[in-house]
């Protein structure tokens, strides 16, 4: 899913105001390292995106990044360092595993989503990518908006 609706997401199931923010940083972890290359393939392009492209493109350094963001390993790791050291509340991290889940379904060819990396490149793929229905993507961003504005931002 885009990284909008999973931000969204994540501050919508906050179970209080002052974690809504935290919530919504830790659900876009798994995708900060899409974010470095878009802009560097931006500026490469001069402002031209074509999606095959940039796939090509990708320096490896970014994909490897975003299988361990997208591993369960890795925020099993996440949880035991920010709860046992910390002492974090654990609700922080529940936002980061619906984005795994959530990534399932709305990635058909993806190349992050190994769930168990980098123990196995066993990958669950979805039967459509996400920017492929964009009207999905504006309906969920408008709902979860819609969610967080009443719950934390309109009190
Ligand atoms: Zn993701």
């Amino acid at each position: 899913m885009d990284i909008i609706t999973h931000a969204l997401l994540g501050a919508a199931i906050a179970p209080r105001q002052e974690l809504a923010l935290p919530m919504a940083i830790t659900s876009t972890i798994p995708d900060w390292w899409t974010v470095p290359p878009i802009v560097e393939y931006l500026w490469q392009h001069r402002g031209r995106f074509n999606n095959q492209d940039f796939w090509r493109w990708v320096p490896a350094r970014y994909t490897e990044l975003t299988r361990w963001s997208h591993s369960l390993v890795v925020l099993a790791t996440a949880c035991a360092v920010g709860y046992g050291i910390f002492r974090t509340s654990p609700w922080i991290f529940l936002p980061w595993l619906l984005h795994l889940i959530i990534d399932i379904p709305t990635h058909a060819s993806s190349r992050t989503g190994y769930l168990f990396y980098p123990w196995s490149c066993w990958q669950p793929l979805g039967a459509v990518n996400w920017y492929e229905v964009w009207w999905f993507s504006i309906v969920t961003i408008l709902s979860l908006g819609t969610v967080v504005f009443f719950r934390f931002l309109h009190q």
